[in-house]
């Protein structure tokens, strides 16, 4: 039996970092820092050009992906896009229709309004890293099932941890809950920004509204935007103190006792031009 039953047996398989004491500092908020372990390996230094090279190997894997039943249906598994050395970093839910078509996320009308509020603090889509919890389209966009979130999650760390952003804006509910590890739903959470620990990685996590609600609920978009508007002071502040490869790492959640609450409605995209992929 392991133990931890089968939360201690999804982090094991979702953020394996072998040599981590198995101690969880999971919604603390807190991040402990911890001493040398002599003897054991140091955290490997890489550069930038090393880190996209990775994270290209990371995307060739996704392209092949066959652990949830989403395959079956994709058209294009949707790793993300954007500048695979990003310190901002975005995550939404899934690929919609038009995402799926076009191997990109958020390329429609959500996307629309990313790109503008991006505009709005200076920034442009080339800048930041976008991805999704899933990397496949839920038929019909459908919610993700917690199945599918616990087969694609290991995508989503490696992706954290080789793009190193110092800032991870959650979009909506599935993955602030998935990355906070907890069932709080975005409405309380949006526009707090705290320290967490996402696989090896210390970051400045700032929950936000998910623009596709935004975009039919007028106090929605304003708070995104006042939150939006904050971006370049968190920035500013650089990344957070990081913990040292020895100390403990937080603790998943099973995806079933994360999801549930208020989730963005339905909403049409549009096409969009094709953008590179990093
Ligand atoms: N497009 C995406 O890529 N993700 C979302 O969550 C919504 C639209």
């Amino acid at each position: 039996m392991i133990p931890g039953g089968r939360r201690g047996q999804l982090r094991r398989l979702l953020w394996p970092v072998p040599h981590y004491p198995v101690l969880s500092l999971a919604n603390t908020g807190m991040l402990a820092l911890g001493h040398p372990c002599p003897g054991l390996p140091s955290p490997p230094v890489r550069s930038a050009a090393e880190r996209r090279e990775q994270l290209k190997a990371v995307y060739e894997e996704a392209r092949e992906c066959v652990h949830c039943p989403l395959h079956q249906t994709r058209t294009n598994v949707v790793f993300g896009a954007g500048n695979a050395d990003a310190d901002l970093m975005f995550i939404g839910e899934a690929p919609g229709a038009n995402e799926d078509r076009l191997g990109l996320p958020f390329v429609g009308q959500a996307g629309k309004l990313l790109d503008k509020l991006l505009g709005e603090i200076g920034l442009e889509r080339k800048e930041v890293w976008i991805c999704n919890v899933l990397k496949c389209r839920p038929p019909d966009n459908r919610d993700p099932h917690p199945n599918e979130i616990e087969a694609c999650q290991e995508y989503l760390r490696r992706q954290v941890d080789l793009i190193e952003p110092t800032v991870i804006c959650t979009l909506g509910n599935f993955s602030t809950k998935l990355l906070r590890a907890d069932s709080t739903g975005i409405s309380r959470l949006h526009g707090r920004d705290e320290i967490r620990v996402i696989g090896p990685r210390a970051v400045r996590l700032y929950p936000l509204y998910h623009p596709a609600a935004a975009l039919y609920t007028p106090s929605m978009l304003e708070a995104l935007r006042t939150d939006f508007h904050r971006l370049p002071e968190l920035l500013a502040l650089g990344p957070p103190v990081q913990p040292h490869r020895f100390d403990p790492i937080p603790e998943l959640e099973d995806a079933d006792s994360v999801l549930g609450e208020d989730t963005p409605g339905e909403f049409e995209p549009e096409p969009a031009a094709q953008l590179g992929l990093f």
